[in-house]
């Protein structure tokens, strides 16, 4: 196999070439610690200054407000955590029942740890409840957490209107915003979000790095104790090389966020309606139009999405069945189960995400060959063998037991 046709970019990206030229000489000649005294190293901490302007620019908020990390799972954990530990009256967590395993596992391990965790629910086109979630609200809610954007279905949550909320009611609101950041216009000084989640390697930035954006005057407790770097909010020698990737990440974000991701936009629409054309069976999963402009979520009927997978990698398309972290269990996602997506559909779901480097030549080459593949795949699909029939809706047992009530 020669050529690789990439549409897995919710999973990670490719590292953009402009942004691995700004990083080698942090590998080479700029090695210093950016804590240093001498100049050496005190030059590398105006590289790092430079680049948590460009972070902050993207996002509209202030460089101090930034605090580099190594990860979204750890921006995640750090501000969750953070604000547990800073408002310890406080013991009730609300967030959703769709988002990141950085978010929900942390959430479920807390709650065998005595805080009181809501999940608040999605509808069948993945969106939230913004009533339910405000009357979950206590007097002891420490936090509401909310992802920016899904990374499976692309899902999109009004989180400036849940932040609102939260504020009038005195809680801390934090998003992850990991797959939101570079493919949504951001503004966090016109916002009333505390804390944003981020990573660098969703946007064309290395693994590795992410960022946390703490509105200035938040109260949040560090999660890793030991050195003043971050201005004591994140002890740990600074990964200068990520961090400067990073910042160019995010300049050419800023730079190209608009025409790039009507683009992608584009693209993605034409791969959608292709293969919707063209294969009988198959929906769209996630709210139309209340989706992140690289993302497709399609479940199609009566077939495995792991052999959908296995099939597309032998003609070299990457793409992926619910995320990367619940892909390779036999599960169906948790987002797909949350949506009450029916369970032949949610095992046969496959998640597109484009990036900028997409072209046409691709789009058009998966297009062509999805709906052969899904023919082919039915004609020894056991759920058909087995006398379900298009148009017949087989339910996950215990969401019959549900629906029966
Ligand atoms: N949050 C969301 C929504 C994600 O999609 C991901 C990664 O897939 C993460 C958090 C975790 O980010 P990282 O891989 O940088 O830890």
């Amino acid at each position: 196999m020669n050529t690789i046709i990439y549409v897995d970019n919710n999973a990670t990206t490719m590292v953009a070439p402009e942004v691995f030229g700004a990083m080698q000489p942090f590998f080479s000649e700029r090695y210093g610690n950016a804590s240093s005294i001498h100049r050496f190293g005190g030059t590398v901490g105006h590289d790092l200054d430079e680049a948590r302007a460009r972070v902050a620019a993207l996002l509209g908020a202030r460089p101090e407000e930034i605090v580099f990390t190594s990860c979204g799972t750890e921006s995640d954990n750090t501000a969750v955590i953070g604000v547990l530990r800073a408002n310890p009256d406080k013991r009730h967590i609300i967030t959703t029942k769709v988002e990141h395993p950085a978010i929900r596992s942390l959430c479920q391990v807390l709650a065998k740890e005595h805080y009181e965790v809501t999940e608040v629910p999605v509808n069948r086109q993945g969106e939230l409840d913004v009533g339910l979630l405000a009357d979950a609200i206590r007097p002891d809610t420490a936090l509401i957490t909310v992802m920016w954007a899904n990374n499976e279905t692309g899902v999109i949550f009004p989180v400036e209107t849940i932040a609102d909320i939260a504020r009038a009611n005195g809680v801390v609101f934090h998003t992850d915003a990991v797959q939101a950041v570079g493919k949504l216009p951001i503004n966090l000084a016109e916002s009333p979000i505390d804390l944003l989640s981020l990573s660098g390697h969703k946007l064309h930035a290395p693994k590795g790095i992410g960022a946390l954006y703490v509105r200035r005057g938040t109260k949040l407790a560090p999660l890793l104790v030991g050195g003043h770097q971050e201005h004591g909010r994140r002890g740990g020698t600074e990964n200068t090389a990520s961090i400067v990737g990073l910042g160019k990440a995010a300049e050419l974000a800023a730079a190209h966020l608009d025409d790039e991701n009507a683009r992608v936009r584009r693209l993605r629409d034409r791969l959608e309606k292709r293969i919707i054309q063209n294969t009988p069976d198959c929906f769209v999963n996630g709210h139309p139009e209340h989706r992140l402009p690289n993302t497709s979520n399609i479940s199609f009927e009566y077939v495995e999405g792991e052999a959908i997978l296995l099939m597309l990698d032998e003609l070299g398309i990457c793409a992926s069945s619910g995320s990367a972290c619940t892909s390779g269990s036999l599960e169906p996602s948790h987002v797909m189960r949350a949506m009450g997506v029916p369970f032949t559909a949610a095992h046969g779901s496959i998640r597109f995400s484009l990036s900028i480097y997409n072209t046409d030549e691709e789009i058009d080459f998966i297009a062509e060959h999805v709906p052969r593949i899904i023919k082919r795949l039915r004609e020894i699909s056991p759920f058909v063998r087995g006398g379900a029939k298009p148009g017949t809706v087989t339910y996950f047992p215990q969401d019959k037991a549900r629906d029966a009530h």
